[in-house]
């Protein structure tokens, strides 16, 4: 049976930047498990999605983001015996480890909202959030004239629901541009009493969905989709809300923690890992550590949160062997929005969802033409060329 010092599940942005930093640290036995599927930028999916981009820019095969010098074990995780300290493979493999990090990301809940595996499976259902989707939101929206739609934004945890606002104001801006925005009668669902529940940005995008003419419907989830009566079910804290003769439900689904991470999950019902959200290591298993999606830290999960993240989590698993103390992770995670097609403002804040600016000299949280040309064109660059291998950005 092989062993590895450290032993990575996951190569999505959380699992392949933190080995690759580790390798820049010097570790020399580092080993991530992951099925070959393809590895994707999944922020971009929303740009396909207001049709401002091509699936092919922001896949790579797995293969291609295995840092160098690392293991690639070519498998999906099936278990974790801590005992052990083995991991059991679905071929029926196990591999053992000194530290082992849990980075498998969440897993789309479709059966816990009513018809949407259907749905979805009809066409009628789509969202960008699921990447074999992105481009049939695309071909929804440009093929759209009058009619109406729903808009989702999904409970926590999500993969950084809060940009699932993108291609709604991508959609309604192009809508608006041709001159149809008056004939479509769009609606947004969101499971705060405000926009995103974030103050310091909340006020612009209610005033930008306001100008759009957008109905709002706060503090609600969907329980319910129904393709063949084309009808999407809301509820709210007190009332059940019934939208119907919908043309096109883009519905983000809700997410979990994958089962098969047992007891090592909070009891919490988000099927997360139960760390430290500081130190990220588990709360009771020595030798466990979580980060990304799919870790329980307290914060909104984010491909931006895992600047810190991976940081933090490399140097704790060196500090932990030299017994030295552990560094915390602050909880900073962001959500960038477009506001339409050419603009874009940057929510970054903490646990409390107060605003943590990385910079003063700008308000990022402003609506700029500049921001929009770093979402979309120089961010995808930093991650493949920086982030996923390993180099720090703040
Ligand atoms: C549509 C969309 C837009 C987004 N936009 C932004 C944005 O603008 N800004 C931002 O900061 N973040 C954004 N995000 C969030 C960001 O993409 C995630 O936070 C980030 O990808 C999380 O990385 P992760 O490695 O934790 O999980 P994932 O990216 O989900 O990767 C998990 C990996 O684990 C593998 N895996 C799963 N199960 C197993 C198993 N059992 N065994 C082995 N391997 C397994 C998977 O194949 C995958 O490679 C967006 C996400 C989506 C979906």
């Amino acid at each position: 049976m092989a062993r590895h010092d450290v032993l990575i599940v996951g190569g999505g942005n959380a699992g392949i930047s933190l080995a690759a930093r580790l390798r820049r640290l010097g570790a020399r036995d580092v080993a991530v498990v992951s099925p070959d599927r393809p590895h994707l930028f999944r922020p971009t999916l929303n740009y396909v999605a207001g049709g401002q981009a091509t699936m092919s820019e922001l896949t790579r095969s797995a293969a291609s983001v295995v840092p160098r010098g690392c293991t690639w074990v070519d498998d999906r995780a099936v278990a974790v015996h801590t005992h052990e300290r083995e991991l059991e493979l679905a071929g029926g493999a196990r591999v053992g480890y000194r530290d082992l990090v849990l980075a498998p990301g969440l897993e789309e809940d479709l059966d816990a909202v009513t018809g949407l595996a259907e749905a979805m499976e009809a066409g009628w259902a789509r969202s960008a959030h699921v990447h074999t989707q992105a481009s049939a939101v695309w071909e929804a929206v440009d093929g759209m004239s009058r009619g109406r739609v729903v808009f989702t934004l999904p409970p926590e945890p999500s993969p950084c629901g809060g940009t699932a606002l993108k291609p709604l104001f991508l959609a309604a801006d192009l809508w608006q541009q041709r001159g149809v925005l008056t004939h479509i009668d769009v609606h947004l669902v969101t499971p705060y009493a405000d926009v995103l529940g974030l103050p310091f940005v909340d006020h612009r995008l209610r005033a930008q969905l306001q100008r759009l003419g957008v109905t709002v419907h706060h503090g609600a989830r969907v329980t319910a989709v129904d393709h063949g009566a084309r009808t999407v079910t809301l509820g709210g804290a007190t009332e059940t809300t019934v939208l119907d003769q919908v043309d096109h439900a883009f519905v983000v689904p809700p997410y979990r923690g994958p089962g098969w991470l047992g007891p090592l999950s909070a009891d919490d019902g988000t099927g997360q890992v139960d760390v430290d959200p500081g130190t990220m290591a588990h709360k009771d298993v020595a030798g466990v550590w979580s980060l990304g999606d799919v870790a329980a830290l307290g914060t909104r999960p984010s491909g931006g949160a895992l600047r810190r993240q991976v940081e933090v989590l490399a140097d704790n698993i060196r500090r932990s062997r030299l017994g030295e103390p552990l560094r915390a992770y602050d909880g900073y995670t962001i959500i960038p929005v477009t506001v339409d097609r050419r603009r874009l403002l940057l929510a970054e804040f903490d646990r409390n969802g107060s605003q943590a600016p990385t910079t003063s000299l700008v308000d990022l949280a402003v609506p700029r033409r500049a921001l929009w040309l770093f979402d979309r064109y120089l961010e995808p660059q930093i991650y493949f060329r920086a982030l996923l291998r390993g180099r720090l950005v703040p």
